[in-house]
């Protein structure tokens, strides 16, 4: 594209283009120098090891106190997962973001600006003169609920669920399940969340700040390992604790801060959080006891486009009432039917969705018509061991 502009008269569309091209090469050749940076500087603010350090914590809880207590530590599939982990949320994931915050936000802006005759949304952006902590919190919530609506989409749409179903291809529950997906299902989350972030101002470090928080609590939900709800509403309460006692992201309760104000402020959010969020925990954030139905290989008619869609908040699946847990053992069977045949490979199952044999090849996956969902996906079968393993 570049090369064919050099052959024509430069005109103010041209101009515009060449300088939205540059835009997205600048925020390319930056990304890339964030993370030779991020790896060659460990620290905990770094990506790359915050994964590795979440991923090891939950590694060890799993081999320390399972679940599923008769399920392999080296489940199946397990090393297919840890390669999905760094393949998917490591080296794709934010740099889309980035490229993308930078071109259409300005663009948008330049658009809007054209046509009202100078009004600059970004300039007028109320969230721009919040406090830290406001601005993460409400990008949290938006984000989650918009995160939820796609994935409700992703079970909804035939053509998306061929590329969600490598997600649900899980057959052994455990937390590096978490980032097996289907490369496409980025493109779909960022192209479609993105522009309702980037209009309300939510940068690449308030992302980033938020994209850490959803993947520790979306490893949780993966894992082989559960907590009780006053420990979970605990730890919520001792990370509010944390930030207020330290005077973090921009939180200006205390006179003064330091460290003896972090220590109570992290002491004193986990007691109040243990007490007052324990009975509102199962209805706030999501959980692996919620997560395992999510991935249930059957599941009754009304529920035949899935259940509980949540990421890090379940609160959107008892408003609009697409939350299921009948019951809490942990020994259902995963997966969905047909799932024997699915591809097991990491190229096989990239290529998932685009290849010409498809419909046959996941039989029983996408086709969810009436009968199917009767016949499969109606009938609460309870998990053997055989099924399960
Ligand atoms: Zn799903
Ligand atoms: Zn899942």
């Amino acid at each position: 594209m570049i090369g064919v502009t050099n052959f024509l008269p430069p005109g103010p569309d041209l101009c515009l283009v060449n300088h939205y091209l540059e835009l997205a090469r600048s925020a390319y050749v930056e990304y890339a120098d964030y993370l030779w940076r991020d790896i060659a500087n460990p620290r905990w603010s770094s990506y790359f090891y915050v994964l590795i350090f979440v991923s090891v914590v939950f590694f060890l809880l799993e081999v320390v106190r399972p679940w599923r207590k008769q399920q392999a530590i080296l489940r199946k599939d397990f090393f297919l997962d840890l390669f999905y982990m760094f393949f998917n949320f490591f080296l794709f994931s934010l740099l889309v973001y980035n490229a993308a915050s930078m071109v259409v936000v300005e663009s948008i802006n330049d658009g809007i600006r054209t046509i009202t005759g100078g009004f600059d949304l970004q300039a007028s952006n109320p969230l721009q003169h919040w406090p830290l902590w406001a601005v993460l919190l409400t990008g949290f919530v938006v984000r989650d609920f918009i995160q939820w609506w796609i994935h409700r989409l992703l079970h909804r749409v035939d053509f998306l669920w061929k590329f969600h179903q490598v997600h649900h291809s899980v057959r052994e529950m455990g937390f590096a399940a978490h980032l097996r997906f289907h490369w496409m299902e980025i493109v779909v989350y960022r192209s479609i969340e993105y522009l309702p972030l980037a209009l309300l101002g939510i940068g690449l470090y308030d992302f980033f700040i938020i994209h850490l928080f959803g993947l520790a609590w979306g490893h949780y939900n993966h894992a082989n390992f559960r907590l009780p709800h006053w420990v979970s509403g605990g730890i919520v309460g001792a990370l509010t604790g944390l930030a207020i006692g330290s005077g973090s992201f921009d939180i200006d309760l205390l006179a003064r801060t330091g460290p003896w104000t972090t220590i109570a402020g992290g002491a004193l959010g986990f007691a109040t959080g243990a007490a007052v969020l324990r009975p509102l925990m199962p209805y706030l954030f999501n959980s692996p006891e919620m997560h395992l139905w999510h991935h249930a290989r059957h599941l009754p008619e009304d529920r035949r486009y899935g259940a509980n869609f949540g990421l890090t908040l379940s609160v959107w699946d008892y408003l609009f009432g697409t939350d299921y847990v009948p019951e809490k053992s942990g020994t259902i069977a995963l997966g969905f039917p047909g799932v024997e045949s699915f591809p097991s490979g990491f190229i096989q199952q990239e290529l998932v969705g685009f290849a010409s044999n498809d419909r046959k090849g996941n039989a029983g996956s996408g086709d969810r018509s009436a009968a199917a969902s009767i016949s499969d996906r109606s009938s609460r079968v309870p998990a053997t061991s055989s099924e399960n393993s």
